[in-house]
């Protein structure tokens, strides 16, 4: 719910990555407070809402869970067009992803707009014995891109609300 004399702000996020990183679980924790084990793979894009409440504003979220563009070479320009935010997941037992991640992020600081809002998520840390990519080096890619950072668990709910209040923040901030 909108407070009054709070402003709204409508915001396109994105969501980017390999496939199987987690990232419509991210985004169904988000929008349903539900997680899949056995979540069916999203053919082409999903589409969902999202209202978040700070006391400084309210954004909306429009929010664009990518799949399959692992086959291209480039994002579809209809998924950066007019994005304030992104989200770019890796899967932490899995060095490919994050390779993959990076990739992304080069990507959307070519073609995306000037001022965008992005975080680096590193999800399923709750399969810490598998682990392949060590924190310190999302922190570091991350910082050397102006990028939020954190490990997350689309499984356990682990800093979910975290990464999408700091988000939010974020897009407050510059709007
Ligand atoms: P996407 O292809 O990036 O959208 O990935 P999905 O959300 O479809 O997830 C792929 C698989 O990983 C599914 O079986 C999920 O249940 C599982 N998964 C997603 N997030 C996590 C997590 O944080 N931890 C664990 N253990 N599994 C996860
Ligand atoms: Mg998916």
């Amino acid at each position: 719910m909108a407070r009054p004399g709070n402003k709204i702000i409508h915001a396109k996020m994105v969501l980017v990555g390999d496939m199987g990183t987690g990232k419509t679980s991210l985004v169904l924790r988000f929008v349903k407070g539900q997680f899949f084990q056995h979540q069916e793979p999203t053919i082409g894009a999903a589409f969902f809402t999202q209202v978040l409440s700070l006391p400084e504003a309210t954004l909306k979220f429009d929010i664009w869970d990518t799949a399959g563009q692992e086959r291209y070479h480039s994002l579809a320009p209809m998924y950066y067009r007019g994005a304030a935010a992104a989200i770019i997941v890796y899967d932490i037992t899995s060095m490919d992803t994050f390779l993959r991640a990076k990739k992304w992020v080069e990507e959307l600081k070519r073609q995306g707009n000037p001022n965008l809002v992005m975080a680096l998520v590193a999800n399923k840390r709750d399969l810490e014995s598998d682990r392949e990519v060590n924190i310190e080096e999302g922190e570091q890619f991350s910082e050397e891109n102006g990028m939020f950072f954190i490990e997350t668990s689309a499984k356990t709910a682990l800093n979910l609300n975290e990464l999408f209040y700091e988000m939010a923040k974020r897009l407050a901030k510059a709007t």
